[in-house]
């Protein structure tokens, strides 16, 4: 928390505004609206719930398919299960390591060619770094895709000026407890559409008919923001940009220092893209260091330092077990590759240099270079 929070929190009590609705859900919904540049915003529970609403709103269903990024959080593909629809996951490229927009090309037509294209695709930006929108959007319009960003780790980036999470149809944002911003649960769905967002709201609070008594006609969630949440989120959005840029320069000190280093390679940034750097994410090729990952992530948390595996790839995952997947190129599965080597290192934006020093110290010792 920056402190700027309880302002907010303090006014929700003083109004006895302890509800999924109130002053600040409405006041939230406008700053991201207008941080992004957007029209509408939906305040939700959860980045999970946006990607759920969006999937409904677009009226996915039992059978239809939805094409989703495969290196990512489990979140991003769970709701095309909850509505019974079918996901096929689509690989990462190597200069972004976000949706292949060769795979994609390749799964798009062999949908077309069977006659059933895939009512959605979810586009993921992994640790903050965009996805190559320009080729994806061009392929998703030449077939009538709509596509939802799942913008849940790169609120603060941007893309060709953009900011991420607003070039499809959708954009979704988490402010889970590890997010860049936290409410500690809650997330966004945003759009240009205002009545699918007003749809979005409506749906999130159990569907209700306007009607003076309870009626409903369409299934409906109880997927609000709480008005202390959202008071939680404006004052964490006042410190957005700061910590976009202490994460920037955490990810610049741990490549000046381990960059260059035999066998290890961070996570590119796209060219005309600037990521938030949510995490830095970096990876070991065994075959130079001598030793896997895990020994890597080992030896840091022998010194109480947490470390994490890059996700791994949902097509690899028990839950969607045969499940269709299309590699970046025949013989090249680049995601598998990246899980394989990736991890992220501690990247708090209140990290300390000390603190980053000492997680230096520790994967040069790793690789035998002297501190
Ligand atoms: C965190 C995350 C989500 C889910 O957000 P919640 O608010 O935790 O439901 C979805 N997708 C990605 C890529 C995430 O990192």
């Amino acid at each position: 928390m920056s402190g700027r929070e309880i302002k907010y929190i303090k006014e929700a009590f003083e109004t006895n505004w302890i509800a999924p609705l109130g002053p600040n859900v409405d006041a939230f919904e406008k700053e991201i609206a207008n941080y992004l540049g957007v029209s509408d915003a939906a305040a939700v529970s959860s980045g999970t719930a946006a990607i759920h609403l969006a999937l409904s709103l677009l009226d996915i269903k039992q059978g239809d398919i939805v094409f989703c990024s495969t290196l990512t959080f489990v979140a991003s593909a769970n709701p095309i299960l909850y509505q019974g629809a079918v996901p096929i996951f689509i690989d990462s490229e190597p200069d972004s390591w976000n949706m292949s927009p060769i795979a994609l090309k390749k799964a798009m037509e062999d949908a077309y060619k069977s006659g059933k294209l895939p009512k959605a695709v979810i586009v993921v930006h992994l640790y903050g770094q965009s996805a190559k929108m320009d080729e994806i959007i061009t392929l998703c319009n030449q077939y009538g895709v709509p596509i939802i960003e799942d913008a849940a780790e790169s609120l603060g980036s941007f893309y060709k000026g953009k900011p991420s999470g607003t070039l499809g149809k959708f954009g979704v944002y988490s402010f889970n407890g590890n997010k860049i911003i936290s409410t500690s649960s809650g997330g966004m769905l945003v759009s240009d559409d205002r009545e699918l967002i007003n749809k979005a709201r409506f749906l999130a609070t159990q569907a209700k008919d306007p009607a003076p008594h309870y009626q409903h006609s369409t299934l409906g969630f109880n997927y609000r923001m709480s008005n202390i949440l959202a008071g939680i989120g404006r004052g964490q959005l006042e410190v957005l940009e700061e910590r976009v840029k202490a994460r920037r320069l955490l990810f610049e000190r741990y490549k000046n220092e381990l960059g260059l280093l035999p066998g290890v390679t961070f996570m590119p940034e796209l060219i005309e893209t600037s990521t938030n750097r949510w995490l830095t994410a970096l990876t070991i090729n065994e075959s130079v260091t001598g030793f896997p990952k895990d020994y890597l992530l080992k030896s840091l948390a022998d010194e109480n330092i947490e470390a994490r595996p890059v996700w791994k790839p949902l097509h690899m995952q028990p839950l969607f077990e045969g499940t269709k997947y299309y590699p970046h190129t025949e013989n090249m599965n680049v995601s598998e590759d990246l899980f394989e080597g990736g991890l992220c290192l501690p990247s708090g934006s209140n990290m300390t240099i000390e603190d980053q020093n000492r997680v230096i110290a520790i994967v040069k010792n790793c690789l035998k270079v002297k501190v």
